[in-house]
């Protein structure tokens, strides 16, 4: 069988008041159990933990300082994990958490367990969902973003693809949202300096931002000889019809 992993933004997950998007979550579900007929093994990479701790935790808006982002992320992955168990669950499938930090994946010997435990669980079955343990990464061990996390992941699982779920349905040529003129690209075989401005580094551009470290994960992945594919998590049964070869988003290989 094939392995596909997908990562899925916090905003994608967790709407603007800290609720969790049980509704995509179980459509997700779905989606895993229709690919694992069609051959395919999903793991995924959730973000989310931070965004749906911090309002049960009284926060209105997220906290800036280190210690209250732990504190939101210790109890949000509780709550993350437990949406994610239910929903696998109502498709017939088991999943299971695993939290990764930076030094499991710089160090040989952590690399390799991470590595085996991820496959283990795959070949058993299991749907593993994968965050980074923002309750002990603080600062410089920190991926810093799932985008990074995902990237690191496929490689560890050897992925056949992966798939970055987002709010916008690709990558263009400049953020939309500020040049309406902007491009959509399709395809993406090679990273120039072009991609990576319009992609919002250099340039400046303020708000999200979330683009360069998508681009920055396409590139680990092509380096890796793994295609990845950037699209909107709203378009429906995405998975699956990338998994039959559909052109969706932009594609990088
Ligand atoms: P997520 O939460 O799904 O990880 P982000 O909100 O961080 O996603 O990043 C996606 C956003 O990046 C888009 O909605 C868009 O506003 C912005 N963006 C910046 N540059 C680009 C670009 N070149 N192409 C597409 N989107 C861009």
């Amino acid at each position: 069988p094939k392995t596909m992993v997908v990562k899925i933004g916090s905003s994608t997950l967790v709407d603007s008041d800290g609720q969790i998007r049980s509704e995509f979550i179980a459509d997700l579900a779905r989606q895993a159990a229709r690919l694992r007929e069609l051959g395919w093994n999903l793991v995924v990479v959730s973000s989310g933990a931070i965004a749906s701790g911090a309002p049960l935790l009284g926060f209105h808006t997220r906290p800036t300082d280190m210690p209250s982002l732990q504190a939101c992320a210790s109890v949000g992955q509780c709550v993350l994990s437990a949406a994610w168990d239910e929903g696998f669950q109502s498709s017939g499938l088991i999943s299971s958490l695993v939290l990764i930090t930076r030094h499991d994946t710089a160090r040989r010997a952590s690399y390799l367990h991470a590595r085996d435990a991820l496959t283990r669980l795959v070949e058993l079955g299991v749907v593993p969902v994968v965050n980074e343990n923002d309750t002990v990464s603080v600062d410089e061990i920190r991926f810093g973003d799932n985008d990074t996390l995902a990237a690191l992941v496929s490689c560890l699982v050897s992925a056949d693809l992966c798939v970055i779920l987002s709010d916008i349905d690709g990558l263009y040529t400049a953020n939309p949202s500020l040049v309406p003129d902007a491009e959509f690209i399709p395809v993406v075989t090679r990273i120039d300096a072009s991609i990576v401005e319009g992609a919002g580094d250099s340039s400046g551009a303020v708000g999200t931002g979330g683009m360069i470290t998508k681009v920055q994960a396409a590139r680990i992945l092509m380096t890796a000889g793994i295609p990845s594919v950037i699209c909107s998590g709203a378009e429906p049964h995405v998975l699956e019809r990338l998994a039959t070869g559909e052109a969706i988003g932009t594609r990088f290989e």
